[in-house]
């Protein structure tokens, strides 16, 4: 008998079968439809010997010290910085938008103060923000916005900006310094020996049985456990008993080039040419030598892999159904990205992973407090 079946070996389903384990002594089967670990953070080294991430591209970075400090664990780090450029009008230009993009764009010589004032005279007055447009016209102005934002907008998400929760463009930001990171986090590196190297650390464990291939739908009735942690699709749980929750899926084409370079960052966006969006050189985040490169091209599509939740507000509804179903549920956690409909990114769903396992171990606790007080009880009236 197992304590715990875990369902999904991602970050969310790893986390907890570690915790579970190697704090609270619990005996844990974790299983995986997939036939590898790691959930969508999943790398491997390719046919010509080069470590490439099988998913898209999957960039740490976090500002919390207790997620940063917790995998440190099971991972030596390899500084990163992640930078990348969009093809604009044939210029290669650092995104999110900052001084470089807009004076090599419309070739100017802009300072910082400039450039505030340049934005100020282009941007339009939105009174009431609410979609993914009216975030990027309210700060950049119209043609910055069709230029780098309309059109990949629409290839990503199949819908116009218009359409779209502000909350998606609302993640980029806009720079007026010269600041080409794509991210500001306190803490930014890629796992030394990638991410499948780090789970295998995390979940090797006495206590901690895996079996990949096999769906829980499977072998939910014949797997005897006590509880269980669900981090697959929180519909999908339920038998789509409302419908379907949407999400936007990719197509990843990898191909390798006999080259040692393709391209000078890591990712390059295509907002306005070609079916993909962006194209990642998988060296430039790993720090391998190598003769050859791969890369990654990613064409968005419907009716794939489940990726991104489709931020709408008649999703949103139709989750707080599914997450009502959920809290009737006691003996099942449902937890990381697809179990809560979410975009988390890994260090948030490693920090809802450990936040879950603090709250069923203070649970266990009060467990243990009350049979405590009925043994306590039932002494006092035997
Ligand atoms: C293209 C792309 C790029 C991304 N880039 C970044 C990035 O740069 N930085 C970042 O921080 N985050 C990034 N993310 C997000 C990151 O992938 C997630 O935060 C993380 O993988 C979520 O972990 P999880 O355990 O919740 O889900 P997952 O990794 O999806 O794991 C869930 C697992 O459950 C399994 N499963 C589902 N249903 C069943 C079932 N019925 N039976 C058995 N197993 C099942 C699945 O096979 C899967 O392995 C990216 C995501 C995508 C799609």
């Amino acid at each position: 008998m197992f304590d715990y079946l875990i369902v999904g070996a991602g970050f969310a389903g790893s986390v907890l079968a570690e915790r579970l384990a190697n704090d609270a002594g619990k005996k844990v089967l974790i299983i995986d439809k997939r036939n590898h670990i790691g959930g969508n953070a999943y790398d491997y080294y390719d046919d010509a010997g080069i470590l490439i991430h099988k998913y898209g591209p999957h960039i740490f970075h976090t500002n919390s010290p207790e997620v940063f400090g917790y995998l440190s664990r099971f991972t030596q780090w390899r500084p990163y910085e992640h930078r990348v450029l969009t093809t604009v009008d044939g210029k290669l230009l650092p995104i999110p938008i900052n001084l470089d993009t807009v004076n090599k764009l419309y070739n100017l010589n802009l300072t910082s103060e400039e450039l505030e004032k340049f934005f100020d005279s282009i941007k339009e007055d939105v009174k009431n923000i609410r979609t993914s447009e009216d975030v990027v016209v309210s700060q950049v102005g119209r043609d910055l916005y069709e230029k780098f934002f309309r059109n990949y907008t629409r290839k990503q998400w199949g819908m116009d900006p218009s359409e779209l929760d502000k909350m998606v463009t609302s993640r980029i930001p806009t720079r007026t310094n010269q600041d080409d990171r794509y991210f500001t986090d306190a803490h930014q590196a890629m796992p030394l020996h990638g991410y499948t190297r780090m789970f295998e650390k995390m979940i090797t464990h006495p206590n901690i049985h895996v079996m990949l291939n096999t769906d829980y739908k499977a072998v939910k009735d014949i797997i005897p456990f006590k509880k269980m942690i669900f981090t697959g699709p929180v519909d999908e749980y339920f038998d789509y008993c409302y419908g379907k929750l949407p999400y936007r899926s990719l197509q990843f084409v990898h191909k390798t080039y006999d080259t040692r370079e393709f391209q000078q960052v890591a990712v390059v966006n295509y907002p306005n040419e070609h079916e993909y969006t962006r194209i990642t050189e998988y060296k430039h985040l790993t720090g391998q030598t190598h003769e050859k490169t791969s890369v990654t091209y990613e064409y968005p599509c419907w009716n794939s892999d489940p990726y991104y939740p489709v931020p709408k507000p008649e999703n949103a509804e139709l989750y707080q159904k599914y997450k009502s179903l959920a809290d009737e549920t006691p003996d099942v956690h449902f937890v990381g990205r697809l179990a809560t409909y979410k975009y988390y990114n890994m260090d948030q769903v490693v920090a809802q992973a450990l936040s879950t396992y603090s709250k069923i171990t203070q649970h266990n606790l009060a467990d243990i407090a009350v049979k405590r007080t009925n043994g306590w009880k039932s002494h006092l009236s035997a």
